[in-house]
């Protein structure tokens, strides 16, 4: 059977990356990457773009009409610390944004739809280490509410619909080909860029703030072998806990330090960010993902941060 994949918010962080990599598995025709934003030079010219407002139901329906696409991946969503600055638009966005792609995917006939959690589902009460699959959930930001309540209808859909959706929860995602979207884990990214242009960085997270981090290469082959597991072998249809590495500002900075020997690492105090990190787990028991589809990661933080600067310094 030949796909046809509509990927809404194509162009942000993850999204940019995924286009290019279907485009490689499916062709670069089948695959129509959707945004309310312009896309950059590559997305535009390696294969279709349409404007697309996720929120707009006449919008998504001619999509959808024109393309009669198989696979829908929703990537469309306002990240945890943006989503704090907005609490309502949040809401809306990561919420309708979802319903709207799941009736559709429905009335349709969508064969396979992709919608990204996070770690941001757990809060304050949730285990701190090796955070389970299922344990308690009280997410205290408007965004980890959203993703716990779009799991939900995730299962709900599958269950009452027989829709085939697949999630996983991503820990903070590190990558080199586009700037992150307002997320808590962001500093993650930043710093390789300040080491390698001014030697030091000043993180909003304090030293000893850990938190679960993944290789954007990690991210977008699990989401690809999640996507083309046989649909009898998951267990899971809210959102697999997903996991890669984790570690400090601290810990990150003495690896830094291996390539880049002066860099100094500085805090910035009372960032509102380290209260939402605060609430997150320190890392991830992603055991369900490994048994169920063999999901194995690949990048450590030595390997991610010798990949960053060397792309980075290109
Ligand atoms: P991003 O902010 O970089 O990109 C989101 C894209 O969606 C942007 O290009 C934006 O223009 C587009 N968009 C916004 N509103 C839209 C609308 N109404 N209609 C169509 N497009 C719209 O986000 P990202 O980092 O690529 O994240 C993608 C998904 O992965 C989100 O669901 C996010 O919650 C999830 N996620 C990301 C991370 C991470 O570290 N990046 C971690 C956990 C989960």
């Amino acid at each position: 059977m030949h796909d046809t994949i509509l990927v809404i918010g194509a162009n942000g962080q993850i999204g940019t990356e995924l286009v290019a990599e279907l485009r490689t598995i499916y062709g670069d025709n089948k695959v129509i990457a959707c945004d309310i934003r312009r896309p950059d030079y590559d997305t535009r010219n390696a294969g279709p773009f349409e404007f697309v407002n996720v929120l707009d139901k006449d919008n998504l329906k001619d999509i959808c009409q024109k393309y009669k696409p198989t696979m829908i991946y929703l990537l469309a969503a306002i990240l945890s610390a943006t989503g704090e600055q907005n609490p309502k638009l949040a809401w809306d966005l990561n919420m309708n944004g979802l319903l709207n792609v799941l009736d559709f995917a429905i009335e349709f006939n969508v064969r396979k739809v992709y919608w990204p959690s996070s770690i941001a589902v757990f809060g304050p009460n949730s285990p701190k280490d090796h955070t389970s699959q299922y344990c308690v959930m009280d997410p205290n930001t408007v965004y980890g509410i959203s993703k716990l309540a779009g799991e939900r209808w995730c299962e709900y859909y599958f269950r009452k619909h027989g829709l085939d959706v697949r999630s996983l929860r991503y820990p903070g995602l590190i990558s080199w080909k586009a700037a992150p979207g307002g997320g808590t884990t962001d500093y993650a990214v930043h710093i390789f860029h300040d080491a390698l242009k001014k030697s030091s960085y000043s993180s909003f997270l304090s030293a000893d703030t850990r938190l679960p981090m993944m290789y954007m290469d990690d991210a977008i082959r699990g989401t690809i072998e999640l996507m083309e597991a046989p649909a009898d072998r998951l267990t899971i249809r809210s959102s697999y806990n997903f996991s890669g590495m984790d570690f400090t500002p601290e810990e990150l900075a003495a690896e830094i330090r291996v390539h880049i020997p002066s860099f100094t690492l500085g805090y910035v105090a009372n960032d509102p960010r380290q209260a939402i990190a605060d609430s997150w787990p320190r890392s991830i028991d992603d055991s369900y993902a490994r048994n169920d589809w063999n999901w194995a990661t690949r990048f450590d933080m030595s390997r991610t941060t010798e990949e960053m600067l060397k792309h980075l310094r290109k």
